[in-house]
């Protein structure tokens, strides 16, 4: 393969990673409340279903090893490897930046379940802040695939990206969507839907 090979960018949290189980696992008891991330409608303030503060909530999520500990979604794996065999340079763009060492602790991560192998970059961007700019430094973008539909509108509104993906999640599930976007329940898909619509 040669600088030809198409870029997929992927979220990591609610993509690859279920953060969501493990926030509200352990950060209910540190906070005192009974989150349900089935409830979320929103995952942009992501504290305030905890606490008022972001920093509070974000010392609570270093010292409780939240990303440590969460479970690689179903399909993830495969899902990586799969495009990473057609061709695809797989980057994973993620606002894990509030962590001290977000690059360090995702790729132990990424190794310890299967996936580094699949992953050609990580870049990590601080929390609350826009991924356009990470993500237009990749050159063009082929596929897309985010939980945040913010973060997949700017990144398609500034043509940055042909086409993105949605992963199905309480908190996007009044987006109304948008052309050369498409929305999946499952990982399992994507690389189907990425040959079947090349070029649609
Ligand atoms: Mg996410």
């Amino acid at each position: 393969m040669t600088g030809t090979r198409r870029v997929a960018v992927w979220d990591m949290d609610e993509v690859l990673a279920n953060l969501r189980d493990v926030l509200c696992e352990r950060l209910s008891p540190v906070f005192g409340v009974e989150a349900d991330w089935r409830a979320w409608t929103d995952y942009s303030v992501l504290y305030r279903h905890f606490t008022r503060e972001p920093q509070p909530f974000i010392d609570a999520m270093v010292s409780e090893r939240v990303i440590e500990h969460c479970a690689p979604e179903p399909h993830a794996g495969e899902a990586l490897a799969d495009l990473a065999a057609r061709g695809y340079r797989n980057v994973i763009v993620t606002a894990r930046a509030w962590h001290p060492a977000a690059e360090a602790v995702s790729w132990e991560w990424l190794e310890r379940h299967g996936m580094a192998a699949s992953v050609e970059r990580l870049i990590a961007v601080p929390p609350f802040a826009s991924k356009t700019g990470a993500i237009a430094s990749l050159g063009p973008v082929d596929l897309y695939v985010e939980d945040s539909a913010h973060h997949l509108d700017a990144a398609m509104g500034d043509g940055l990206v042909d086409r993105g993906v949605i992963v199905d999640r309480p908190w996007n599930a009044g987006w109304p969507g948008r052309a050369r976007a498409l929305r999946v329940s499952s990982l399992g898909t994507i690389a189907a839907e990425a040959d079947a619509r090349r070029g649609a």
